[in-house]
């Protein structure tokens, strides 16, 4: 059940704007958004599940004040409570408040311990046909200005654990690099992977993060879509000894050396089976933050996204080389 009055701010995004907001058990994102983000993850469950599955679980829309509605394959939330100051707000604000509605999406960050965090914003170009003269002109500058322009991708911000806090990167430090020393950004991401892991185990977690990125990219290549200013968001397990656990691939401690009885191994099965989808990963790579994307059946491949994502193989795929030098 989502009760609207228990809201707290996601004290944890890497970048975006603020108003992003999570549920007591920091399960779910509740985002506020356009008519244009919910069609899109809506239309992707219908007409591209595969891709549905390289962004967070939509678990169904909110509007303040009035019930919360599910996608119709997963109905799991129970209509919303607003508080009284919320109804007084809404009287304050009138039309704006009761006509904002959100999202409620999987919390990617939510299964790890201290999750690092890098939002890759995609593309040259960052606005959709329509865009106000003023407004593109500001983001065609900002993409000049920036790896926007040059490679196609820009980091948007990046959240770090050091082991007893998070270092925060906000969209300036992004804005700095330029398409020769990109690759300093991504070192200082992964910089955790070098004491947190042996050599094989951080090549690998990075082998199969770029291996991720290039499934999304070669989804993207199959179907045609325009998506402006969505983004990659990867994450993956800052805590040292939670990642050196997760990357040991040892089967879960065992109490006795004994072979397993058959009533043991069918309870493990259904436990599993409980338990699916929320297996602990080292790390998530998916695309969010669609509130200029659509498909656009015709309109062939989105050239202006695929390139920011093979760029950022090539990024991966450099720190891959450097690590291997050591
Ligand atoms: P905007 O950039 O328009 O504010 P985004 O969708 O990009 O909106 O979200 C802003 C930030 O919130 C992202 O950079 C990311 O750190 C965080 N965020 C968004 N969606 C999720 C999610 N499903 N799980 C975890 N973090 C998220
Ligand atoms: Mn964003």
């Amino acid at each position: 059940q989502l009760d609207a009055s228990t809201l707290k701010a996601f004290e944890n995004a890497a970048a975006g704007h603020d108003g992003v907001m999570s549920d007591p058990s920091g399960e779910l994102i509740i985002k506020p958004t356009t008519a244009a983000e919910i069609s899109f993850y809506q239309n992707t469950l219908a007409e591209h599940p595969d891709f549905a599955e390289m962004m967070p679980t939509f678990m169904g829309t909110l509007q303040l004040g009035s019930p919360a509605s599910a996608p119709s394959s997963t109905a799991v939330h129970e209509p919303d409570k607003i508080t009284q100051a919320e109804k007084d707000q809404q009287l304050l604000h009138g039309a704006k408040i009761s006509s904002e509605k959100a999202i409620v999406l999987e919390n990617l960050e939510h299964s790890f311990k201290s999750p690092n965090v890098l939002d890759l914003k995609l593309g040259a170009r960052l606005y959709e046909d329509g865009t106000k003269a003023d407004k593109a002109e500001r983001l065609d500058k900002v993409a000049a200005e920036t790896t926007s322009g040059s490679l196609h991708f820009r980091i948007a911000g990046m959240k770090v654990w050091n082991g007893s806090t998070f270092d925060t990167y906000d969209k300036f430090y992004g804005r700095k690099f330029n398409a020769q020393n990109v690759q300093d950004g991504f070192a200082t991401f992964f910089s955790g992977l070098a004491t947190g892991l042996k050599l094989e185990q951080a090549q690998e977690l990075l082998e199969t993060i770029l291996a991720e990125i290039t499934k999304v990219r070669h989804m993207l290549e199959k179907y045609e879509s325009r998506m402006y200013s969505a983004s990659l968001l990867v994450v993956y397990e800052g805590d040292s000894g939670a990642l050196d656990s997760l990357m040991s691939h040892e089967p879960r401690a065992r109490t006795e050396e004994r072979a397993p009885t058959q009533k043991e191994v069918r309870r493990s099965i259904v436990e599993e089976e409980e338990e699916e989808g929320e297996e602990p990963v080292a790390f998530k790579v998916k695309m969010i933050d669609f509130a200029h994307a659509q498909w656009a059946p015709g309109k062939g491949k989105d050239e202006n996204v695929i390139t920011g994502l093979k760029n950022v193989e090539k990024q991966m795929d450099q720190l891959i080389g450097k690590l291997e030098q050591q």
